[in-house]
């Protein structure tokens, strides 16, 4: 892409950004769509400057990451409901200079579940902080019964709280009380990829397992999940589908298609 007087200043802000896909999925994205833009990684501890600088600079779209989700929330002028009922943003759209902060990992999780019937079943939610809150979210609106595990039990029963199922202990479940395992901790993410986020005994073939991590690709959780001929979910699915939604609501054009997907995952795998 050339840069020209009318190229939009789009960014990623979160600290420190060494793990971060979302500038190459965005300019990819921006490539095949025909939009004169730029994503730039911005790596700060300032958070308490980021409102200004996007108004000033000016920035567009923001996309927002690890450790700012929750903390960014009060700088916004407006917030949509379901990032309001997660408690996380990840994406600013800065709208004649006033920011609305959404959270389009929501969008993702459904789009990377939207072939399993989640009413009644039993999910295991492992982790409870911003993605997992998501993940929740998703999962209680469309009935399913939630069971959380977290290393800080407090975190989990805080979820509980907001979006209804139960705490529990992985040693008192059998594989025969889960349908759905979903790791939304960093367990198994480069560069310690031997990590395993449950103990593989609760791994069974009737289940779907949905790894939120995404690098690499196919971590061990769902190397075991696929052994034991259990259905697959992929973390870089759900990736893809949110950062494309961020565009989606920057532009206000349609743009999310299958295809768009499969190339962007072909393209980062
Ligand atoms: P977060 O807010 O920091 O929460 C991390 C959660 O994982 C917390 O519940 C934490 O437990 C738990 N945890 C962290 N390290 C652990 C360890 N060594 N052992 C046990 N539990 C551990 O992070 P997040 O934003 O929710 O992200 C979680 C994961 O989801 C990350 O890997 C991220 O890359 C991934 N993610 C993927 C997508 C996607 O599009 N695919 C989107 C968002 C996030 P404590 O409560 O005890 O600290």
């Amino acid at each position: 892409m050339k840069i020209s007087n009318l190229t939009r200043l789009n960014a990623i802000i979160g600290y420190p950004l060494t793990h971060s896909q979302s500038p190459s999925l965005h300019q990819t994205a921006y490539q095949r769509l025909g939009l004169n833009a730029v994503m730039l990684p911005i790596a700060t501890t300032q958070i308490n400057s980021v409102p200004a600088a996007i108004k000033t600079l000016p920035i567009h779209l923001t996309a927002v990451t690890m450790p700012f989700k929750q903390i960014i929330m009060p700088l916004l002028d407006v917030l949509e409901p379901a990032a309001r009922q997660v408690g996380a943003v990840n994406t600013v759209v800065n709208k004649h200079g006033k920011l609305y902060g959404y959270n389009t990992d929501v969008f993702g999780i459904q789009y990377a579940l939207r072939e399993c019937e989640l009413k009644g079943k039993n999910v295991l939610l492992l982790g409870a902080g911003g993605a997992a809150a998501a993940v929740a979210y998703v999962v209680s609106r469309q009935k399913a019964r939630l069971m959380y595990v977290n290393r800080t039990p407090g975190k989990a029963a805080a979820l509980q709280k907001k979006f209804g199922g139960r705490v529990v202990k992985t040693k008192q479940l059998k594989s025969k009380d889960i349908d759905m395992i979903i790791n939304a901790t960093p367990i198994g993410m480069v560069p310690k990829t031997n990590g395993m986020p449950v103990d593989s005994r609760l791994i069974a073939k009737r289940q779907t397992v949905f790894d939120l991590v995404y690098n690499p690709l196919q971590t061990r959780l769902l190397k075991f999940a696929e052994l034991r001929g259990a259905k697959t979910v992929f973390g870089l699915e759900m990736f893809v589908a949110q950062g494309l939604r961020q565009i989606e609501i920057w532009t206000g054009r349609k743009i999310i298609s299958l295809r768009l997907i499969k190339l962007l995952i072909k393209r980062l795998a």
